[in-house]
């Protein structure tokens, strides 16, 4: 089974991602998370990386589509993904089509965790994450069992650099114009689910399970 998560960054792709990889046991492929793991490890491509993350901007489609690629033609991902935060403009669509079009595969179900921009807002100013193991976090919604500290592996958790709030407009801003309307190109291919992303995670868990059967 292969997923696409849709929605504005904060929608809570990254957390049902999670979940739909554990219960149908496929990866969580996150173009995010990939930059970030080559951040802390001070790659060329993490430097190249950190200067657009940090403006709020889009990684250039060459470099992102290249690190997917690559990604997902690993062993662990014949089975399935669940992509998360990848395709974000229209011709990364275009490639990765393209691509599983040539091994006769498709992607099954492109979810879109809806939620309002003024959601948005409050959401991504509460996000915390671990900066060693990833694990996601939020003050409101998805509390730590011990303030500020990572369940999984006790570090201290923290906001991230594009979670401020300057960088969060901008960020909301890229997503309307290069990333919605990937809404209209999976519509146009008959797999577009919408989900209502403004619920508890349980709830909207439980719909994409709906979906995914
Ligand atoms: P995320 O964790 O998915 O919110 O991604 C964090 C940042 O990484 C984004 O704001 C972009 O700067 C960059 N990024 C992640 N995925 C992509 C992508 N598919 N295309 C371009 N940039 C991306």
């Amino acid at each position: 089974m292969k997923i696409v998560m849709l929605g504005a960054p904060g929608a809570g792709k990254g957390t049902q991602a999670k979940r739909i990889a554990e219960k149908y046991g496929i990866p969580h492929v996150s173009t995010g998370d990939i930059f970030r793991a080559n951040i802390k490890n001070g790659t060329a491509l993490g430097k190249e990386a950190k200067s657009y993350m940090d403006a709020g901007k889009l990684v250039p489609d060459d470099l992102t589509v290249r690190i997917l690629l690559d990604r997902v033609s690993e062993p662990d991902c014949e089975k399935g993904y669940v992509l998360d935060g990848f395709p974000r403009t229209i011709p990364q669509a275009e490639v990765l089509d393209r691509e599983l079009k040539k091994a006769g595969e498709k992607i099954d179900f492109a979810i879109d965790v809806e939620v309002p921009d003024e959601n948005i807002i409050d959401r991504m100013g509460g996000r915390r994450g671990c900066p060693k193991c990833g694990a996601s976090y939020h003050l409101k919604y998805i509390p730590p069992k011990k303030e500020g500290t990572c369940d999984v592996c006790g570090t201290e958790l923290v906001l991230r650099d594009d979670d401020k709030p300057e960088t969060v407009k901008k960020r909301l801003d890229v997503y309307h114009e290069q990333t919605q309307p990937l809404i209209d190109f999976y519509s146009g291919q008959g797999v577009l689910k919408k989900v209502d992303g403004t619920v508890d995670p349980e709830v909207v868990f439980s719909a994409i399970t709906d979906i995914l059967g």
